[in-house]
C-alpha cells in the first residue's frame, strides 16, 4: 500500500470526493456543512451516532470501542481524512495514512497532544511560551514551584481542555510548596503533568492560520477572547482593538509554526498578551478552532472552508475581514433563549443540535457583525 505523507501534494480532492473526519462534534458538523458548500461529501468517524456531525454528513460509521477496528475500511472509502478534535490517537493517523493522504499529519498531533512536547518544540523554534517544567509526582512538583517563583498552573500533559485538568497554586516557603503541590497533584488525578508560570496577561488573543499542501499560508486576523472558568465566553475582533504591531507579530508566529510543522489545515494559535505587547504563545489546536467561528459571517471563506480547501489540496480562500465581529458561545441553559436570539435580525444564531443541555456544555454559538471595515 503507498504511504501517504502530509507534505506531499498530490491531485486535489475533485468536487464529487469524500472528506473524511475523525470526530463528530460541533465542529465537524461545521466543516461538513462547509464541505458540502464546496460540492464534497463528509464521511464522519466516531463513537456515537447521535453525534452533531453525523446529521449534517452524507455517511457516518460508528467507531467501536476498540477504536481501530472499522478504521482501515473507512479510510479506505475516503480521498483524504482530517480530523476535528486533537486527541486523535497517533496510532490511527498511522493507520490512516497507509491508504488515505492525513491531514493534518501525525508530526501536527504528537506535538500538540502533550503539552510539554508542544513547549519544547515552541521554544526550539524561537516562539516564546510562559516558564515551565515537565513534573512527575510532588517532590518535581515542590521544587519547580520554588524555580518559577510565583503564581503557576499546574496541567495534565495530555487530554485537558476547556480548563479541564488544571490547578492554581503558589508558595512562599519549601513547607507550603509542598503541601500545595500534593493539593494540586490530587486535584489534577496524579497524572503526568507540566507546572507553567502563571502569566501575567494584558489579554488573550488568538490567531486562526491556513496553511495549504504547496505551503501558502493564509491567517485571519487576531481575535480578544474572554473564558469564564475556563470555557471561551466570547470572541471579539474590532479594528484598531489590538495594535497593528502586535497582529502583525502574532501572524508572524503563527505562520512560523505551520511551516516548521509542514501543517496542512487550519490551527488556531493562542497567545497571551502581556502588557509590553510581548505575545507567548499558550497553546496551539491543530484544528479549527473556537476562536474562529466569527470567521462564518464576518470573512469570504470561513476557517471551515479554508480547512476543507487546505486538505483537500485547493487554493485557499479569502481571509479578509470585512466587518467588526463579536462571538459569543451558548452554553448550557443559554440555548433555550434561542428562540429571542433568532427573532433579532442582528444576530446569526448557530446551534449544534445537541439533544441534552448539560452545564459547561457548548450548545451553539451566536455571532453579531459590527461595523464594517474601513477600506
Ligand atoms: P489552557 O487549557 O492551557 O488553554 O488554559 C485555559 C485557560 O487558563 C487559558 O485560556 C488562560 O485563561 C488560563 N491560563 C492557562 N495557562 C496560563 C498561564 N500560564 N498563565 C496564566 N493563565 C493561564
Amino acid at each position: 500500500m503507498t504511504q501517504f505523507d502530509a507534505s506531499e501534494g498530490g491531485q486535489p480532492v475533485r468536487p464529487g470526493g469524500v472528506v473524511g473526519i475523525l470526530g463528530g462534534g460541533q465542529l465537524g458538523r461545521m466543516l461538513a456543512v462547509a464541505a458540502a458548500k464546496l460540492g464534497l461529501k463528509t464521511h464522519i468517524y466516531a463513537p456515537d451516532a447521535d453525534c452533531p456531525a453525523s446529521e449534517v454528513a452524507t455517511k457516518f460509521t460508528r467507531g467501536s470501542d476498540d477504536y481501530h477496528r472499522g478504521l482501515s475500511a473507512f479510510a479506505e472509502e475516503c480521498d483524504v481524512v482530517t480530523l476535528e478534535f486533537e486527541n486523535v490517537p497517533v496510532a490511527s493517523a498511522d493507520l490512516v495514512s497507509r491508504s488515505t493522504p492525513m491531514r493534518p499529519s501525525r508530526l501536527a498531533l504528537e506535538t500538540a497532544q502533550d503539552r510539554v512536547v508542544e513547549k519544547d518544540f515552541l521554544c526550539g523554534i524561537g516562539v516564546q511560551t510562559a516558564a515551565y517544567a515537565a513534573v512527575d509526582g510532588i517532590s518535581d512538583i515542590a521544587k519547580a514551584l520554588q524555580e518559577l517563583g510565583g503564581g503557576a498552573i499546574l496541567k495534565t500533559r495530555r487530554m485537558g481542555y476547556d480548563g479541564r485538568g488544571q490547578a492554581r497554586l503558589s508558595a512562599s516557603s519549601a513547607q507550603e510548596a509542598e503541601e500545595k503541590a500534593r493539593a494540586a497533584y490530587a486535584q489534577i488525578g496524579r497524572a503526568p503533568a507540566i507546572l507553567e508560570a502563571l502569566v501575567p496577561f494584558r489579554r488573550e488573543i488568538s490567531v486562526i492560520v491556513a496553511r495549504g499542501v504547496g505551503g501558502e499560508i493564509v491567517c485571519y486576523d487576531p481575535s480578544e477572547n474572554l473564558h469564564e472558568a475556563g470555557i471561551l465566553r466570547r470572541s471579539m475582533v474590532v479594528s484598531g482593538a489590538i495594535d497593528a504591531t502586535v497582529a502583525a507579530k502574532a501572524h508572524e508566529i503563527a505562520r512560523s509554526i505551520v511551516s516548521a510543522l509542514a501543517y496542512v489545515g487550519v490551527m488556531g494559535v493562542e497567545l497571551f498578551e502581556l502588557e509590553n505587547g510581548e505575545l507567548l504563545v499558550n497553546e496551539v489546536a491543530p484544528r479549527v478552532h473556537n476562536t474562529g467561528h466569527w470567521t462564518i459571517e464576518a470573512c469570504p471563506v470561513s476557517q471551515f472552508e479554508q480547512h476543507i480547501r487546505a486538505v483537500c489540496g485547493w487554493p485557499l480562500g479569502g481571509a479578509q475581514r470585512h466587518s467588526d465581529v463579536a462571538m459569543t458561545n451558548l452554553i448550557g441553559q443559554e440555548a433555550a433563549e434561542w428562540a429571542s436570539i433568532a427573532a433579532d435580525p442582528e444576530l446569526s444564531l448557530h446551534l449544534y443540535g445537541k439533544a441534552e443541555i448539560r452545564d459547561g456544555r457548548k450548545m451553539g454559538h451566536v455571532t453579531r457583525l459590527l461595523l464594517p471595515v474601513a477600506t
